[in-house]
């Protein structure tokens, strides 16, 4: 998605060797018209697969989420994140290792707000080792419900998260796809195979 490349160039900041902040767009401050634009990219990728669901992880991926959800005229449903949780008979959970925080969390999503009938995209803010999207294709199995995909704002093809789900045939689809960081510049995967 050029417009969402075009921002990341103009307003990403690269921190170290593997972590983007995108808080004047994404993470902190929002621009709802690109968020909107997000959306509608999803919503033409999926929209033939009968989605009834959107599921995040809160808070960052609640914007992107959000947007998509008002495209597919479905709820939109966030786990919430837990420093520990005691089990809880009406929560489905997984226990989720942060990237960039270093520490574990437990995410859960009450049983009520997902059924076996569910046809769910899952849409986060980033994938890097895929541990976020993973504790919800887990959570999403938990409940018998179907994963139909992954729709991703910004993947680091660098990182593990892209070919683990492309070996459990999940689909993703991501709006901008970094190949690279180099010094201190984004390098996205199509300038990389240009
Ligand atoms: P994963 O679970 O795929 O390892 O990491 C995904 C989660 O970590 C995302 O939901 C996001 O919150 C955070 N994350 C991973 N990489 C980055 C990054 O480069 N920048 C920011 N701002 N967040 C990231």
């Amino acid at each position: 998605m050029k417009l969402l490349e075009d921002r990341i160039r103009k307003d990403g900041i690269v921190l170290g060797e593997d972590v983007l902040k995108v808080d004047s767009f994404l993470n902190h401050q929002v621009d709802p018209d690109l968020m909107m634009e997000m959306g509608k990219t999803f919503y033409e990728q999926f929209k033939n697969e009968k989605i009834t669901k959107i599921l995040t992880v809160e808070s960052s991926g609640i914007a992107p989420a959000f947007a998509t959800a008002a495209q597919f005229h479905v709820p939109l449903v966030f786990a919430r994140k837990h420093k520990s949780l005691t089990l809880k008979d009406d929560m489905y959970t997984a226990t989720v290792y942060s990237f960039t925080k270093q520490t574990s969390n437990t995410i859960a999503i009450a049983k009520k707000f997902l059924t076996s009938d569910d046809r769910v995209l899952i849409v986060d803010d980033f994938l890097a080792n895929g541990q976020a999207v993973q504790g919800l294709t887990d959570i999403i199995k938990d409940a018998g419900a179907t994963t139909v995909g992954a729709g991703i704002v910004i993947e680091k093809t660098f990182q593990k998260g892209r070919k683990m789900f492309d070996d459990q045939g999940v689909r993703v689809v991501s709006l901008a796809r970094i190949a690279a960081f180099k010094n201190g510049q984004v390098v996205f995967a199509d300038e990389q195979d240009a």
